[in-house]
Parts: structure tokens; sequence; C-alpha cells
């Protein structure tokens, strides 16, 4: 892993490398920013390149045995700490029963064990480097006993904590540490990435990049084919409410609500569709669409649009999102969706 394979993130990239070749690294840096953004990969190319035997000014060589070491999380001097069930190499070494167990939080024995791992001297590179990831999830106690690192940190070492939400971390914590904050990758580079990476075809690529918002783990992750068919269905759906008599709409509302998330993603679908459908009303701008797939519809309706029923039914869509989190029955929530959107 070396700076010149991260995708994106060009501002927090030029700090790091900028700090090596001015010999200003600090001792704690805080990544922050969306999860699957590339914090990580980051980190361990900054690690990498602090114990390169070859470093230049882009970073780690990417081939010395301390850069190959870095990248298999092989390097006995960086060390990452991260709950028990984030890491997927110790969750292997379970049995299920065991992996349903791992704890979610970062405990302060994890701490308190790298804690000791750190203050030691380097053993094969310059820098005992500690990577915290999902830094968030240390407890309390956790914080506690890591401020006292952060407040008088081991010679040679270097501390990347790693979070989405930095807000849930200590003040104390923060402040002692040097943020750097990552930014969702914009639509065109992941979609570019996608094209590469997965091969797909430019149109699923440029949807499946808006729907990760952002984030390059989300997108490689995702099941674009399901995500079609999702919306697909939920436009049939939608279509078909209004030839339906209103015991048909109750019937078809209340075999929804059985399915919480299913609904859920109903509503999401909607909101985001309605959302296209005001865009292009606006723009005409065919490629600021999540889903084109839907544009054939949209311009088949666009004699007919009316800006006041389209906000009324987004705001139908979200007074029904705010329901479920209220706790109210699904399936009220659903038989009242259904019949307004059906009536239309
Ligand atoms: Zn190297």
């Amino acid at each position: 892993m070396t700076f010149s394979s991260i995708i994106g993130h060009d501002r927090p990239v030029s700090i790091l490398k900028r700090a090596i070749q001015n010999d200003a690294v600090a001792h704690a840096y805080l990544f922050s920013g969306e999860q699957g953004i590339g914090k990580r990969l980051t980190a361990y190319a900054f690690a990498a390149a602090l114990n390169c035997q070859a470093a230049g000014p882009a970073g780690g060589c990417g081939v010395c045995s301390s850069c190959r070491k870095a990248a298999s999380s092989t390097h006995p001097d960086v060390r990452v700490v991260m709950p028990e069930s984030h890491d997927e190499q110790h969750l292997a070494t379970l049995s299920s029963k065991e992996a349903a167990k791992a704890s979610d939080e970062i405990k302060i024995d994890q701490i308190r064990r790298a804690q000791e791992s750190i203050s030691l001297k380097p053993s094969e590179g310059q820098k005992k480097v500690l990577i915290v990831d999902s830094a968030e999830t240390m407890n309390d106690a956790a914080q506690n006993a890591f401020l006292k690192t952060l407040e008088e940190p081991p010679g040679d070492s270097l501390i990347i904590l790693i979070t989405a939400m930095p807000q849930s971390l200590l003040p104390t914590i923060r402040s002692r540490c040097q943020e750097l904050k990552f930014q969702p990758l914009p639509r065109p580079v992941l979609a570019e990435v996608l094209r590469e990476k997965r091969g797909l075809d430019a149109g699923d690529a440029w949807f499946a990049a808006a729907l990760s918002r952002g984030s390059l783990g989300r997108a490689l992750d995702m099941d674009v084919q399901k995500e079609k068919t999702d919306r697909e269905q939920f436009l049939a759906l939608w279509e078909g409410l209004g030839g339906m008599r209103n015991d048909e709409i109750l019937a078809l509302a209340d075999g929804v609500a059985k399915d919480r998330e299913g609904f859920d993603r109903i509503l999401d679908i909607g909101i985001e569709w309605l959302r296209d459908r005001l865009v292009y009303q606006e723009t005409g701008d065919e490629r600021l669409l999540v889903f084109a797939g839907g544009i054939d519809r949209i311009r088949s309706e666009q004699d007919r649009f009316s800006l006041h029923k389209a906000l009324g039914d987004m705001a139908l869509f979200i007074l029904s999102r705010d329901l479920l989190e209220r706790r109210i029955s699904a399936q009220l929530v659903a038989e009242n969706l259904f019949l307004k959107l059906g009536r239309a």
C-alpha cells in the first residue's frame, strides 16, 4: 500500500507527504470521514512510508520488505487495534457462536496491550505506528486510558485514530490529535473506479457511484443488479396502485408492512425517486439523476408533472418515515401511504 494507490483524498495525502519531507510528523493524527472512503488505506500508506527502506518524495516505495510487510499487516512495528467484531482475520479463527459474541467495543485491555507495544523501540523500521480503527468504539475507560499515551507519546511512535464519528470521541482526545478530514469521493471518480475494478458499464457505474454516497467501500460491495430491480419493482408497485380497489390497496399495504426492512427501503427509494423527478424538472439534466433507469417514465409524465403534487408526495414519504421512527404501527403507516398514493 503506497500513497499512489490511494484514490482521491489529495489534500490529506499531500499534508502527510509534506510532514514526512519536512520531518514534521505529528505524534498523533485523527483521520475522520465517512465509512469506507479510504482512511485506513491512507493510514497504512503513511505507516509504510515512515518505515520504508527506500522512501522517496512520493512516500513508500511499495516493494521493499518493509513496505510489503506493512501492506500485508505483518509489519512488527505497525499495530492495528479495532473492535473484535470488525476484525475479519480474527473472526475467521472463531466458531460462529464465538463470533456472534465478538465485542463491538475496543476494550481497555486492547488499549493497554497496544500501549505496551508502542512503548518499545521499533524492531525493524524507524517508527512504531499504532492505528486505532473505529476509534469511536473505545469505551470510556479505554478512551481515558488512551489519553495518557496521547499526552506523553513514546519517542519513536505515531498514533493514528480513524473514525467516521469524531464527535463521539472525548474532546480531550480530539484536541491532542491533528485532525485530517477525508471527504466523500466525487461521483465521477467513483464511477471511473467502478468501471475499472468491477467492469461495470458506464450507466451502472454512474448509478452505483451515486448510491454509494462517496464511499468506495460501499461502491465495491454493492449489488448493483438488486438495486436496479428494487427500483423497477417500486415504480411498478406505485403505478399499480392507481388501478386497484381500496381493499386491494390495503391488502398490499399490510403485506409490505410485515417486512419492516423492505418497507424502509420502499420509503428511501420513494424519496430518491421524487428527488430525481424534481431535479430533472428543474435542470433537464439526466446525469444528475440517481436512477437513470427511470428516465423514460419521467419523460413520459413530463406533461402531467405537477410540482405541487410531487412536493406533497415527498412530504408523505418523509412523514411515513418519521412515523415509523416514532414506532407508529407499520401497518397503519403503509395503509395511509398507499391509499393516498393510489388516489392521486
Ligand atoms: Zn519501501
